[in-house]
């Protein structure tokens, strides 16, 4: 029997549901005379008929030319989701996929996870409805493991392909066996798309497979060069925004830096500037675009700015072609972009800023030209442009391949050396990678995937350190205090530190703070925020968002990064429930805590020497490293024995490890594996022979 209320919530319900209808609509049709003027639209019925004739297409055009939101709605008009099977289209970046997906929802005029949905690591916006489904390469590739044939799939494309990821070259390896193992009946159809003109790579790759170029619609662009390559480019930078916005007509900006740090540090200074200029200049608002940045506040990058206003993006290489943002006329180009660069003899892939490619740099002035001409300024002499690579190197020559591996094994590949790369990563990154997996036990002696360890970590989305950490934790009766750390791990730097401010910053975070070290002051900080919103769990979302950013605030907490990690915490918490592992607290017993880090991260462990610098112990000794602790650390100044690390960052000519805690040596040679003793033993330690 339905009461009263309730009958009055459903009429509410509905009509709140034919309200909501009723925009989706309004919005579809808005936008149909925009999708109807891009260029592939005038293409659509040939494109179509080349997927019906062709099993492999590869299809290169323009960046913004339509080709990542428009084919797949081609494809699913023209019934390629016959039987509930779905259009799977893979991006390099979380970012890129959950941005397309809310735009070809909106085009389509239906609820984001319905027809159109998204899934990416820790977050998954489909429902069994969905026929359109955006995701990252790396999601994909795990879907594989459990669905070898991706049998729900009738047509897969694989997206930005020229932006080569690890993940998206060794999709392509493993797409072209998939294609081959279906029957003639359930045949997968194969799309490569990429910005970059040159299809051939891609083509032979697929056996000569057929290549379309779509036409693009680029306006021209002017660009200008410094005199000289400036001594600081994020100076440069600001000078040259400013210049932009007092001095030329109405347009936004978008500004190419390295990375978070770098956007935050000049997003406070661009505000600070503001504020000296007259009243009437004061119209500009700068928004930050990384991938990083949780999905609500990427939004602002793509709305327009208030009327009047103009608006500065600062972003990293994301918004060279995997997003669109409209709007822009002007680019600033400093030429440098951050890449990791794996060190084979640390088992460190640190991030380092390079100058970019030639390819990369005309990406990036493109970006100017979509919707009218439009002035790039590049940061340095027109002759140094001439001196860029050609094209960007493939991260598979130069990455960490450990995760790539693993996915392979699991995948039943078990010769890495014959697997059919577009393009073969070293024989030494290879063998490397095997070496650490072995140490974490994923494989075998006999280099196999072990089960279940080796198993269990290929399909959580985590780094294989991390994936090991929980299963090591899980067995030590602490698994919710890791888990809580390698959420906040990974949802990238957790405080603020502004210049003018370090010692309030530095007294602020006391609260949280474990002498022990960071992954306990994580976890403090962590509980200190569960606390913090369950007594307030009462109050209204916009409310309660307020607060929460508030009191983060308080204590120079990263409010985006502290979201993040309570989202990853659940969506790992259910990854990490499905595999049966047993969940329990170690409590304040953070002795426990701690000889599980040392038995998780023995691949990071540094040892003071006599003059109180780190000997952080590699694989090979011979390639030892000397290190220091990093200022942010709680351990900054306390140079205790011996500490676990979990990241390395390089500047100019010092090497620093952050999130440090500190161990007992007696712990790694207790809790490694024992062949990993052995190469310390060759590190030829002095308190190794005593403890055993
Ligand atoms: P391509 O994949 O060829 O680079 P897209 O399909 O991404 O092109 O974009 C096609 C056009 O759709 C863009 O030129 C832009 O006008 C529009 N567009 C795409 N995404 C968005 C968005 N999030 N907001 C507004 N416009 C968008
Ligand atoms: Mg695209």
């Amino acid at each position: 029997v339905r009461s009263n209320n309730s009958t009055e919530s459903l009429k509410r319900n509905f009509s709140d549901d034919n309200r909501e209808s009723d925009a989706l609509f309004a919005k579809k049709q808005k936008l149909a005379p925009h999708r109807k003027s891009l260029p592939i639209a005038t293409v659509e019925n040939q494109l179509v008929q080349e997927v019906w004739k062709h099993d492999t297409l590869i299809i290169v055009g323009e960046t913004g030319g339509g080709k990542t939101t428009q084919l797949p709605q081609f494809l699913y008009n023209a019934g390629f989701c016959g039987n509930g099977r779905l259009i799977g289209i893979t991006q390099p970046s979380c970012v890129a996929a959950v941005n397309v997906s809310k735009r070809v929802a909106e085009e389509c005029g239906v609820k984001l996870g319905e027809t159109v949905g998204y899934s990416i690591r820790f977050e998954n916006v489909t429902s069994s409805s969905t026929r359109i489904k955006y995701m990252t390469d790396g999601f994909l590739l795990r879907e594989a493991i459990s669905d070898p044939s991706l049998s729900r799939y009738s047509v897969i494309i694989v997206d930005e392909a020229h932006e080569r990821t690890v993940e998206t070259d060794v999709l392509l390896g493993v797409l072209k066996n998939v294609q081959r193992s279906r029957s003639e009946s359930v045949k997968l159809k194969l799309i490569i798309m990429s910005a970059s003109l040159d299809a051939r790579i891609f083509s032979e790759y697929f056996g000569g497979a057929r290549a379309v170029h779509i036409q693009g619609r680029q306006f021209p662009v002017d660009k200008f060069y410094t005199y000289h390559l400036p001594k600081a480019y994020l100076h440069a930078s600001l000078i040259t925004l400013f210049q932009i916005h007092l001095e030329e007509e109405a347009g936004d900006i978008l500004v190419f830096l390295t990375g978070k740090e770098e956007i935050e540090f000049v997003e406070r200074l661009v505000k600070e500037k503001l504020k000296q200029l007259p009243e009437n200049s004061q119209k500009l608002v700068a928004v930050p675009l990384f991938s990083s940045l949780p999905s609500e506040q990427q939004t602002q990058a793509f709305t327009p700015a208030c009327p009047g206003f103009r608006k500065v993006i600062l972003a990293t290489k994301i918004a060279e072609t995997s997003v669109t943002i409209p709007g822009i006329k002007y680019v600033i180009d400093p030429g440098f972009a951050k890449v990791h660069f794996y060190n084979p003899n640390t088992g460190l892939e640190p991030l380092i800023a390079v100058p970019i490619s030639k390819a990369q740099a005309l990406q990036r002035s493109g970006r100017a030209g979509r919707e009218r001409p439009g002035k790039c300024f590049r940061l340095y002499p027109e002759n140094e442009f001439w001196k860029l690579e050609d094209s960007t190197k493939p991260d598979i020559k130069r990455c960490d391949l450990s995760n790539a591996i693993l996915q392979l094994k699991a995948l039943g590949v078990h010769d890495i050396t014959r697997f059919d790369f577009i393009e073969k990563p070293t024989g030494e990154s290879i063998i490397k990678s095997l070496e650490q997996l072995t140490l974490l036990g994923a494989l075998g002696d006999d280099r196999k995937l072990s089960d279940p360890v080796g198993r269990q970590m290929a399909r959580l989305p985590l780094p294989p350190i991390y994936s090991k950490a929980l299963i090591k934790a899980s067995e030590l009766n602490c698994l919710e205090e890791m888990l809580i750390t390698v959420a906040m791990l990974s949802a990238g730097s957790m405080f603020f530190t502004p210049r003018e401010k370090l010692d309030e910053a530095r007294t602020a975070r006391k609260r949280f703070e474990n002498p022990e070290g960071d992954h306990l002051t994580l976890i403090n900080v962590y509980r200190a925020s569960d606390q913090f919103l369950e007594n307030r769990s009462g109050l209204s979302r916009e409310n309660h968002e307020e607060k929460f950013q508030k009191w983060c605030k308080k204590y120079f907490i990263d409010s985006c990064s502290l979201r993040r990690a309570r989202e990853i915490h659940s969506q790992i918490h259910e990854g990490v429930e499905q595999m049966g592992l047993s969940f329990a607290s170690c409590g304040d017993n953070m002795f426990q805590f701690r000889r599980c880090l040392a038995a998780s991260f023995f691949l990071k462990v540094a040892l003071k020497q006599s003059d109180g610098q780190y000997r952080f112990l590699t694989y090979d000794p011979a390639n030892e490293l000397v290190v220091q602790i990093h200022p942010s650390s709680v351990l900054f100044g306390k140079k205790p024995e011996c500490i676990v690390f979990n990241e390395l960052v390089e500047t100019n000519d010092q090497k620093f490890i952050c999130n440090t805690t500190r161990i007992d040596y007696s712990w790694s040679t207790e809790l490694a594996p024992p062949r990993l003793k052995k190469v310390w033993e060759r590190h030829k330690l002095p308190w190794i022979s005593n403890c055993r």
